[in-house]
């Protein structure tokens, strides 16, 4: 059967024009994601380019002109560029000046510019290139968890993966698959293995795109706006796993309830505002004490609560008290009238996962009314196997510390 491309270009080419139709529309519902505009361009630009293929025979005289490949390696470029934009990167513009132009120039040699097998050899190369930065870009973005990461590494792996193993079947397989005289088959199977991959790819930006979205809208719901910590339903949603784990591993978990002291004086006295930056002074100075092992919560107000797994409670009242001295200590320097922030805390801890979280949440809580009824500023232990008695204070917090 004679060779003849053109239906198969045709047809590649409304597939090309309804992917980049798409993306647009895409990118019209959410204009920052622009990364999606430069994942429609290889689409169009691919058009004009293989249209110059189409117009004439595949391996004659439109294959010899240096510009169609040069066209097609920006292509590759505009891939990974969108991939850099996406993962928060800038464009970097000289490896397609240096590709492109090291191709038009090499196709000015007459030994290069008549070896089909040299020629497709060398784009691939450069093919690979590209497609490997951009499986590279989003494996280095990986801290970012998102669903269909790892399909997009694996899709772009694996079209540079193509283009790296025709770097040598150039010189063994028809064109344009190599380098050696055309088949119809090496045509669609090369056609079938970029629509395939192309469309994929296209597919999972789009995905990506949306995931991270959800992604950013989930974490404004589960933080405070303040202090940028977690808030109380991301509490209710960790700690009753947290809980459950060190269960199952017969493993300690403290829990820690922080309550700032006479935080409505501090308000009324030196404002709003400046309450505000003792609530984030006392965030940032408790995530540091407490470390990335254990996570803290803004329960509400000037409440706060930190779940310690694998933490016992002398472990616990140790860093208590690190964050109660030193939030009391970052205001010494400043020229305040008492009363000065600062913050009680009641500590409850379960051994082997034999106290529940409900148990533990109240055992702190109470812990926490024990140290403010004893004057504040100070980490009380919920010890009831050690004697302490733990009971609600008769006054109230407001008036026991007075
Ligand atoms: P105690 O020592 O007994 O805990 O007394 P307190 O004044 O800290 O306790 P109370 O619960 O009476 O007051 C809490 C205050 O915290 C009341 C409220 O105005 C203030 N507050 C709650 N949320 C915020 C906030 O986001 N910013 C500021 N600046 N103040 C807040
Ligand atoms: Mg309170
Ligand atoms: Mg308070």
């Amino acid at each position: 059967m004679p060779l003849d491309p053109v239906p198969v270009l045709f047809a590649t080419n409304c597939l090309f024009a309804l992917v980049a139709a798409q993306m647009i529309y895409f990118w019209l519902q959410n204009r920052h994601a622009i990364w999606l505009l430069w994942w429609a361009a290889p689409f169009l630009i691919a058009i004009a380019a293989l249209g110059a293929y189409g117009s004439g025979p595949v391996a004659g005289e439109a294959l010899d002109l240096a510009w169609p490949q040069a066209v097609l390696l920006t292509c590759f470029w505009c891939l990974w560029q969108g991939a850099r934009l996406f993962e928060r990167r800038r464009i970097t513009v000289w490896p397609i000046l240096v590709a492109a132009g090291g191709w038009v120039l090499a196709c000015q040699i007459p030994e290069f510019a008549q070896s089909v097998p040299l020629r497709v050899s060398t784009s691939s190369v450069a093919r690979a290139a590209f497609l490997g930065m951009t499986a590279f870009e989003f494996w280095r973005g990986r801290t970012e968890r998102l669903p269909s990461r790892r399909m997009a590494i694996i899709i772009a792996g694996s079209l540079a993966a193509f283009s790296a193993f025709r770097v040598f079947a150039a010189f063994f397989l028809p064109f344009p698959l190599g380098g050696l005289e055309p088949t119809q088959a090496a045509f669609v199977i090369q056609t079938g293995i970029v629509i395939a991959h192309g469309a994929t790819l296209t597919l999972l930006i789009v995905s990506l795109s949306k995931e991270r979205e959800e992604r950013t809208q989930r974490q404004f719901a589960a933080h405070d706006p303040l202090t940028s910590l977690r808030n109380r339903r991301a509490f209710e949603e960790d700690a009753p796993a947290i809980a459950r784990r060190q269960a199952r591993r017969n493993a300690p978990l403290s829990v820690l309830m922080f309550d700032l002291d006479h935080f409505k004086k501090i308000n009324d006295r030196y404002g709003h505002r400046a309450g505000d930056m003792a609530l984030i002074a006392f965030g940032a100075i408790a995530e540091a004490r407490l470390g990335a092992q254990h996570s803290l919560y803004r329960l509400g107000g000037e409440e706060f609560c930190a779940l310690l797994p694998g933490t016992t409670d002398r472990g616990a009242r140790k860093i208590a008290n690190r964050i109660r001295r030193e939030f009391a200590d970052s205001f010494e320097t400043f020229d305040f009238v008492p009363p000065l922030p600062s913050v009680s805390v009641g500590i409850a801890t379960s051994i082997a996962g034999e106290v529940s979280l409900e148990t533990l949440l109240q055992r702190a809580d109470r812990a926490l009314y024990v140290a403010k009824a004893r004057g504040r500023n100070r980490v009380i232990l919920a010890r009831d196997q050690l004697g302490l008695r733990l009971r609600a204070p008769v006054t109230g917090p407001e008036t026991a510390g007075a």
